[in-house]
């Protein structure tokens, strides 16, 4: 069963070996192991809906909580605490076309707001209901979840837009084909969800993001029913595609979408090599992607995250023996792990190895094989689990991204770095902060943060910390002219920051669009774009 609390199944635990532990405490101080509230006395918080009954609509409690909060750090905050706030008023899971558009009629009539739910793991706070005097009701897409149709010739594959990542890649893999989409939040992430946050997968740089995968679509809208067709190319006009892509529930409901689909791989393999530093390595990748070499994943951890990589992996034995290894050759304690990908036929594998291996060494860089690559591929979707240990632990984690051109990089990965270990000073607690690129384009790269500081024990001061950190980082990423979101979206806890990137005419345009298309204001207000709240 999901946990409703925290994130994944509850039979899956992340166990931290003590080494961990003192890892931590040396770096931010000892966590405080504070109690949760609850599943009864949360549940016993909800109060009672502002939906009259309805057919399609449940008003039990323990869906409503289940659809009150996603992932983000606030998010856990509010389920850990019992301090949810909002709930929705009920929650629908529709199965079919009709059902949303009964659900749009009826949302028309009553004045209802909607909230399109995909898989519910948004971290920036997209699906949370808001305060306001208006019902709310969340529509979950989780049951329109089919294979419409496979067109084998085309590599094309049309599904309901409520499917997760696991059913689309069972479904395909069964005949031979792959999306090749992997968020880490794989587990539960669907397709519609994928599409209208804009989302991009672990191997991207291969499969491509969602917008190259997104082929045509369906949205359900109050001015009707919105047909994307599928072709290779178009040039007529400005691709609506394009609108709905990052549109977060706002414009409409996205019913069913055509992905671009590849044959399975011959053969897949992820490699480690590491660098003497961060620079070193960030160059060698940025020449490997100019090259065009054609690898499916880079990602490079900086100095820090190598070191908390290692240390947080459980494998004590292991690590000392490479830590050993890697000083005795001069790769100290500025080295930086490059964990790197490839896929498809075994001579082009064999090609992009040679090629990637060859500029790693040109860069003073160490290819090490394939282990720590196994390592990560067994774990890619389960160290989200971490989070939960280290929430039971005392210590709360966060996340969050940016892309910018390589130019930008050094700079701005080093202020949103030092802005966020010198975020909680004035309280006397030390934030441990560090990076990876996690994206690689020929003009830039994603910058993935990851940081971790002390939860106190009240969970508003846990709250104001956090708010203290995202701020002053999203300040610096604005200043330093990376984007918001790299791949999170917008949602709510991004939305003041959106007309800094767009421009008055681009919230111009993004607002007038949404007064087209939802001339009452009702589907995820609040969201992407800040409205009257
Ligand atoms: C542990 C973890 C790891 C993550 N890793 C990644 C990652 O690697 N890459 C990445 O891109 N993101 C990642 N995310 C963020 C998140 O998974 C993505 O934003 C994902 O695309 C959300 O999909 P979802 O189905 O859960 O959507 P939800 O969270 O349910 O909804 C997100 C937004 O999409 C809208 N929406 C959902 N379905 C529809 C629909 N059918 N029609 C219209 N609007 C809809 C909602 O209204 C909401 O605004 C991660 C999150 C977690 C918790």
């Amino acid at each position: 069963m999901r946990r409703w609390n925290g994130w994944g199944e509850e039979s899956v635990l992340y166990p931290l070996p003590p080494s961990a532990k003192d890892y931590l405490e040396t770096q931010i101080g000892a966590g405080l192991s504070l109690p949760d509230a609850s599943l009864e006395e949360t549940l016993a918080s909800v109060p009672d809906s502002r939906l009259p009954d309805h057919a399609l609509i449940s008003n039990l409690s323990m869906d409503r909580l289940l659809h009150a909060r996603g992932q983000s750090l606030p998010d856990w905050i509010a389920l850990r605490s019992g301090r949810i706030g909002q709930f929705p008023d009920g929650v629908a899971y529709p199965i079919c076309k009709d059902n949303l558009k009964t659900l749009l009629d009826f949302s028309r009539q009553t004045g209802t707001r909607l909230i399109p739910y995909g898989g519910g793991t948004s971290v920036v706070g997209h699906i949370n209901p808001l305060p306001g005097t208006a019902p709310i009701l969340t529509v979950d897409l989780s049951r329109m979840n089919h294979l419409v149709e496979l067109d084998e010739t085309s590599h094309l594959a049309t599904f309901e837009a409520g499917i997760s990542g696991p059913d689309i890649e069972m479904l395909l893999q069964g005949k031979g084909f792959t999306l090749g989409h992997y968020p880490q939040s794989f587990e539960y992430s669907t397709l519609g969800g994928w599409v209208a946050t804009r989302s991009s997968g672990q191997q991207s740089y291969h499969y491509g993001r969602i917008e190259n995968l997104f082929a045509g679509g369906v949205l359900e809208t109050f001015l009707g029913e919105l047909e994307m067709p599928v072709h290779p190319a178009s040039a007529a006009g400005p691709d609506l595609k394009q609108v709905i892509l990052g549109s977060e529930g706002r414009f409409g409901i996205l019913t069913q979408a055509t992905v671009r689909i590849q044959r399975l791989p011959e053969t897949e393999t992820f490699q480690a090599a590491f660098f003497h530093d961060w620079e070193t390595g960030s160059d060698a990748v940025r020449e490997i992607a100019q090259a065009g070499v054609p690898v499916s994943m880079l990602r490079l951890s900086n100095a820090l995250e190598t070191d908390t990589t290692l240390a947080l992996s459980g494998k004590d034995a292991l690590v000392l023996l490479a830590r050993r290894a890697l000083g005795w050759i001069q790769y100290d304690d500025q080295r930086c792990l490059l964990i790197f990908g490839l896929t498809g036929s075994r001579s082009l594998v064999r090609y992009a190895y040679r090629q990637a291996a060859r500029i790693i060494r040109t860069h003073g860089g160490l290819p090490t094989g394939t282990l720590i690559g196994r390592m990560w591929r067994k774990s890619r979707f389960l160290s989200p689990y971490l989070r939960n240990t280290l929430w039971e632990q005392g210590y709360a984690l966060d996340t969050l991204e940016t892309a910018l051109p390589w130019s930008g990089i050094p700079h701005c990965a080093h202020e949103v770095l030092t802005s966020l270990r010198n975020g909680l000073a004035e309280s006397g607690e030390s934030v441990l902060a560090f990076a990876h690129l996690s994206h690689v384009y020929k003009d830039g790269a994603g910058l993935y943060v990851t940081y971790l500081y002390r939860r106190a024990e009240d969970p508003d001061e846990t709250l104001r910390r956090w708010w203290i950190l995202k701020s002053a980082a999203s300040q610096v990423i604005l200043q330093r002219h990376g984007t918001i979101s790299h791949q999170h979206g917008v949602g709510y806890d991004h939305a003041g920051y959106l007309a800094s990137e767009k421009g008055a005419p681009g919230m111009d345009i993004l607002t007038t669009l949404r007064d087209l298309l939802d001339p009452q204001g009702l589907l995820n207000p609040g969201k992407l774009l800040p409205d009257e709240y």
